[in-house]
């Protein structure tokens, strides 16, 4: 609190926030959810760059996908005076009361990657409509017909439904005309690849693996199904991700998997570190460069900034490649 007024003042008077982060000693929190997960290890890697360029320390805390775990860590970053705080919001309902305590402390909030319900969060992320709409567009391109599984993200992460509503508004149209049919759907607790394998199995059980199609939300999900209809020796259906986890983007070149949806997370996190210190600086969450009024599905205005994210297929592989996400050797193993 007292470095957010010291900061607010400096930035008055015209000094750059990197000259305040440095000044001030400035410390970012970040509370992770699931950080077994492949992408944040990279997020994680910008936000620690940008704020190491700021001059700004980089604690924090993983709470193991447990929503009680995510609310002592926020409580203790917050006890170790962070002058921000970034948070992946395990449960968007059961953060409320850390996100609650950080802004009684003066203390700056970046919904990181998932939403937040909060006016006074800044929400930053990729548009992940436009994932959904781009799994189910390219999973649709490769099975025109048949039946279709809905394989959904975790039921307490607000992305899980954007992405299931992108999905529904690409395949509607072929709803409507009976030439597909979605058979089977369901969350995935955790987003857990193990979750997801076993809905997929009973899935595959309860419909004699008459299954045509898979819309899975990220690669994490992707790679339980895959190992679901490996089983069956029905490996090569279309199945969608996002991510680009390096797994995915094999199983990709190999025609595992039709298609990953690549948000650069060496952006989001850069994104993150930097927006974090201005906000800690004082800078209002309106005038972060790009930021937009956005309204969510439950009806709160708050100052958001969305990513482009880019499908990945087979053809256009080289697009990772040729960003330095992925080298070629890693690609082609198991090819
Ligand atoms: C993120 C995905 C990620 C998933 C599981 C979602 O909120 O947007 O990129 O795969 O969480 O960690």
């Amino acid at each position: 609190m007292r470095n957010a007024i010291l900061a607010a003042v400096a930035l008055t008077a015209g000094f750059s926030t990197t000259a305040i982060a440095e000044q001030h000693g400035m410390t970012v929190g970040v509370s992770w959810s699931n950080f077994q997960e492949e992408r944040w290890k990279t997020d994680e890697a910008a936000i620690k760059a940008a704020l190491e360029a700021a001059g700004a320390e980089y604690v924090s805390a993983d709470a193991q996908s447990s929503s009680s775990k995510q609310l002592s860590d926020v409580e203790s970053l917050i006890a170790q005076g962070v002058d921000a705080l970034i948070i992946l919001a395990q449960d968007t309902q059961a953060i409320g009361p850390a996100v609650e305590a950080a802004f009684n402390e003066g203390i700056p909030v970046i919904a990181y990657d998932r939403l937040i319900e909060d006016d006074r969060a800044f929400y930053l992320t990729f548009d992940n409509v436009e994932v959904g709409r781009m799994q189910a567009r390219a999973v649709l391109e490769a099975a025109p017909e048949g039946n279709y599984v809905m394989i959904k993200g975790s039921p307490t992460d607000p992305n899980a439904d954007f992405l299931r509503g992108g999905q529904q508004e690409v395949l509607q149209e072929a709803i409507d005309s009976g030439a597909i049919t979605i058979v089977g759907e369901a969350y995935t607790d955790g987003w857990l690849p193990a979750n997801a394998q076993r809905n997929m199995e009973q899935i595959l059980t309860a419909q004699d693996n008459q299954i045509d199609a898979v819309v899975a939300s990220n690669d994490g999900t992707a790679g339980g199904a895959v190992a679901a209809l490996t089983a069956q020796g029905m490996d090569g259906i279309p199945v969608s991700g996002q991510d680009a986890d390096h797994a995915a983007l094999n199983r990709v070149a190999q025609g595992t998997q039709t298609v990953s949806v690549w948000k650069d997370s060496r952006e989001l996190g850069r994104e993150a570190g930097e927006i974090a210190v201005e906000l800690a600086s004082g800078t209002e969450m309106s005038a972060i460069e790009g930021a937009e009024e956005w309204t969510s599905p439950a009806g709160t205005t708050l100052w958001a900034k969305f990513l482009d994210p880019v499908p990945v297929t087979r053809e256009n592989l080289d697009v990772v490649v040729d960003a330095g996400w992925i080298d070629q050797e890693t690609l082609c193993q198991g090819v």
